[in-house]
């Protein structure tokens, strides 16, 4: 530990245990049983599965979590920590209340960006009570010395709170109630060595087909008392780029586009009248999935071209298109990644109504 750091933390002089600051900061505490998020709306709130059963698709994660939770509850102990690896709005976030429902446990949740000093992260875990579930949103994103003391934390239930500044301060051991770490990650490769060999169980969520999607879009549809006809249902699961987030946005959506040019009844021309509005184009694309493939056709005649210059193309950050573009535009065969940068497929081209030019991948 640096010099730096160790004046970043002071125990309260009598080990009184920091309050977690409010969500977005540090983290904070949620009911769980009213599976409500901090800054969530009512209806995202109640669309979002409460227990494994209720949650569709991922059925190779949810056999191997189910495995995890009965073993421990079974043993009488605390689940080993859990790493929740895949792109946004696949239900990282929900999986991780469902652990702390199916263990009866309490949620505490924080996000690595709020980690920013180790004393972040000790405030969290002195607050942390006996079976708790700590959720760590993008933990990738952990800065390094608070990673470095949940090394501690995760193995052995105990950290080092160090005391003082300079030369003078001490270290005094503070022993933790065991606890699961629930962390959620859409870059796993970005995760250290010892951090991923931490945890017990790694899920690799997938994108959800169609199938999944179309009852993701029918049960949320029900909770929402609309009605929806079948074909609508999945022509907005199989425009929503495998993601639940979506799916329920889009019907949202073609819910109001329903209201407003008919009795409200979800029918497929309300569904594609809707996602055309919208700019959702066939293949599920919204305007920067297009955008992407457009500055890597039309301005970069398909690439090879490194993320940075994409994402200086379409205004956006790096890392958005990294994490929420790319994962689906390469699932979909639209592009893909090579050493050199990203290279557009013969299909992205065709999606553009271009016609690709010889020895382009996939022709
Ligand atoms: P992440 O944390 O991976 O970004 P969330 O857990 O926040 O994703 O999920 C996004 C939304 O998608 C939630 O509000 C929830 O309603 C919905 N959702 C996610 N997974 C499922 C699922 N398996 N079945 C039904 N709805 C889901």
């Amino acid at each position: 530990m640096s010099d730096v750091e160790r004046t970043e933390f002071q125990l309260p002089p009598n080990l009184a245990i920091p309050q977690p600051r409010a969500q977005g900061q540090a983290g904070g505490t949620i009911d769980v049983a009213a599976g409500k998020l901090p800054g969530e709306s009512e209806v995202e709130s109640t669309l979002r599965p409460k227990s494994l059963d209720e949650f569709i698709g991922q059925k190779k994660v949810r056999e191997q979590l189910s495995l995890v939770l009965t073993g421990a509850k079974n043993r009488g102990v605390v689940p080993d920590h859990v790493l929740l690896a895949g792109p946004p709005g696949l239900g990282k976030t929900t999986m991780a209340m469902i652990i702390a429902q199916e263990m009866g446990a309490s949620l505490r949740m924080t996000s690595g960006p709020a980690l920013e000093r180790a004393g972040d992260l000790a405030a969290m875990l002195s607050n942390l009570m006996d079976g708790d579930v700590l959720f760590i949103d993008e933990i990738h994103r952990i800065a390094r010395p608070a990673e470095e003391m949940l090394y501690m934390a995760m193995e052995d239930f105990r950290i080092d709170v160090i005391v003082g500044k300079g030369p003078g301060a001490t270290s005094i051991p503070l022993e933790l109630p065991p606890f699961t770490l629930v962390a959620a990650t859409t870059r796993s490769g970005m995760l250290t060595g010892p951090l991923r060999d931490r945890f017990g169980f790694t899920a690799q969520m997938e994108f959800y087909d169609v199938a999944d999607l179309t009852r993701v879009v029918t049960r949320a549809a029900k909770i929402l008392n609309l009605t929806i006809n079948p074909d609508a249902a999945a022509e907005i699961a199989s425009r929503s780029r495998g993601t639940p987030r979506i799916a329920n946005r889009l019907l949202r959506r073609v819910r109001d586009f329903a209201e407003v040019h008919s009795d409200g009844t979800i029918d497929l021309a309300a569904a594609r009248g809707a996602l055309a509005v919208f700019d959702v184009d066939e293949r599920g694309l919204d305007r920067l999935d297009r955008a992407v493939l457009n500055a890597l056709i039309r301005g970069h005649g398909g690439g090879p071209v490194g993320v940075n210059t994409l994402a200086i193309a379409v205004g956006e950050e790096p890392a958005t298109v990294e994490e929420v573009c790319e994962p689906y535009l390469v699932r979909a065969g639209l592009i893909a990644r090579t050493g050199r940068g990203r290279v557009a497929t013969a299909s992205a081209w065709r999606h553009l109504g271009l016609e690709p030019p010889e020895g382009t991948l996939g022709i």
